[in-house]
C-alpha cells in the first residue's frame, strides 16, 4: 500500500474521531436516564472544606481532576442509607459524577475523600494500591473496601 493510498482513510477517521468527540460534549457517556437516588436524597452545596480535601486526594493519587464536575447530594440527618441492596455512608456514580453522602459524614474527610478518590480514579472498585497504600492515610477503606485489590 502506498501512502497515496493510506492518506485519505486516515483523514477520515480522524474527522469521524472530531465527530464523536463533538458528541460527547451535548450527550454525556452516562446512561440518558439519570441513576435513582434514594427517595431522601437532596441535593447539596459541598462545604468550602472540599477544596481542601480533593486537592489532599489529588496529591496522594497523583492524579487531576475537576471538582466542580460532581454534583452532590445527601440524605439528611442519618448516618449511612441504603441503595440497591447495599447499606452506604457514601455512594459515587461515574458518568454522571455524582456523590450522595449521608448527612452525618458531609463533615467527614475519609468519607468524602473516599468518594472523592473514586472520582479521581473514575472507577467504582477499591484498587488497593489507591484506597490501601498512596492514599490510606486520608481515605477510609472498610472491610468491603480492603477486599478489593
Ligand atoms: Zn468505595
Amino acid at each position: 500500500m502506498t501512502l497515496r493510498s493510506l492518506l485519505p482513510r486516515t483523514t477520515i477517521s480522524f474527522a469521524t474521531l472530531f465527530a464523536l468527540a463533538g458528541a460527547c460534549r451535548d450527550f454525556p457517556l452516562a446512561p440518558p436516564e439519570p441513576p435513582e437516588l434514594p427517595a431522601a436524597a437532596e441535593a447539596l452545596t459541598p462545604p468550602d472544606s472540599y477544596a481542601d480535601w480533593w486537592r489532599a486526594t489529588e496529591e496522594c493519587a497523583g492524579l487531576h481532576g475537576d471538582l466542580s464536575r460532581i454534583t452532590w447530594f445527601v440524605v439528611p440527618g442519618r448516618t449511612s442509607f441504603t441503595y440497591g441492596t447495599g447499606q452506604y455512608d457514601g455512594y459515587w456514580w461515574n458518568g454522571v459524577h455524582w456523590i450522595l453522602l449521608a448527612g452525618e459524614k458531609v463533615e467527614n474527610p475519609l468519607v468524602v475523600r473516599h468518594e472523592m478518590l473514586h472520582e479521581l480514579l473514575g472507577r467504582g472498585d477499591h484498587p488497593a494500591e489507591y484506597f490501601q497504600r498512596r492514599c490510606a492515610a486520608i481515605v477510609i477503606c472498610n472491610e468491603a473496601c480492603r477486599e478489593d485489590q
